[in-house]
């Protein structure tokens, strides 16, 4: 790091201590990578721990065991452990307990099959990421679920700001698979101001919902276009006023432990309370694809293989 952003970087956390900026962001990544499947995997991996570590952000893991696999995979999250950030549950089939497809029973055990792998890693936090950030379909599903997590002594780890980032991610993979790497650093660039916009999007709804900014949870995913654009997006969101606190410490604002009341359940706790309140005009689901498509078609960004 040059001696010009050290200074930067320590002029933004005099202020945000100061409490001139006020919004705090903590980042979380889901789902893993096979190296089986991905042979660029440990590539990708080690460039998103490097980057965390040079700008000083802990962060949280959900691996899912359906992409990481039994072995190479597991040896990346414990690279995570290694490097201090914490490691959760995002079950073993990476299924959604919003199908009608999914019993919940089915769904239980896909987390006791995790469960039986990730705890022996250390830097173990017993906290479920629910795939799709689904959390049932039916009250039967979603409160069979709650009364579960609290027997057996999970947490839910929601997030707040949610922001299709794998759609970004495909999108960036197939320009570069084309050879076409100025589309694909347009994408990254597009997908930079694309968190910055979901982020103020999820703040300004929370100020308006909670009447405060609460300590946020972003979702990620160990991805190629965050291996590549991490260090960028950080910087970004400090210089939009955003600091950084650890993924343990965010999950400690009341926001992640409130119980809502919706149907289906699940998304942004930010949107799922807003949703209870019966804010109007929100869309469902909150983040998708269809949203994201006609943004990057109107910049000539979709790649032809997604649009067939
Ligand atoms: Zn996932």
């Amino acid at each position: 790091m040059t001696t010009l952003r050290r200074a930067l970087f320590a002029l933004l956390i005099v202020l945000s201590s100061s409490g001139v900026l006020a919004q705090t962001l903590a980042l979380t990544f889901d789902d893993g990578l096979n190296p089986l499947k991905e042979p660029a995997a440990p590539s990708w991996n080690r460039q998103i721990l490097e980057t965390l570590h040079d700008a000083g952000v802990t962060s949280m893991v959900f691996p899912a065991l359906v992409r990481t696999g039994q072995a190479q995979g597991l040896d990346l999250i414990r690279d995570w452990a290694r490097a201090g950030h914490g490691i959760g549950n995002h079950t073993s089939q990476h299924r959604s307990l919003g199908s009608p497809q999914v019993p919940l029973a089915d769904f239980i055990s896909d987390v006791k099959e995790a469960d039986a792998v990730l705890s022996r890693i250390p830097g173990w936090t017993k906290m479920l990421r629910f795939p799709y950030l689904k959390e049932g379909d039916t009250l039967a599903k979603r409160d069979g679920m709650r009364l579960w997590m609290q027997a057996a002594g999970y947490r839910a780890a929601p997030v707040s700001i949610d922001a299709s980032d794998w759609y970004y991610n495909q999108a960036y993979a197939a320009w570069l698979d084309e050879g076409n790497a100025d589309k694909a650093n347009r994408v990254k660039a597009a997908y930079i101001e694309h968190l910055l916009d979901r982020a103020a999007y999820y703040d300004g709804l929370a100020r308006q919902v909670l009447g405060r900014s609460p300590k946020h949870v972003m979702l990620l995913h160990t991805s190629r276009i965050n291996a590549a654009a991490l260090g960028e997006l950080i910087t970004a969101f400090r210089v939009r006023g955003w600091s950084f606190i650890a993924a343990n410490t965010a999950f400690d604002d009341p926001i992640y432990t409130v119980q809502i009341d919706t149907l289906p359940a699940g998304e942004s706790v930010v949107w799922a309370s807003a949703k209870a309140v019966q804010v109007p005009s929100l869309r469902y689901p909150a983040e998708d694809s269809v949203y994201e498509e006609p943004k990057l078609r109107a910049l000539g960004l979709v790649p032809t293989r997604m649009l067939e």
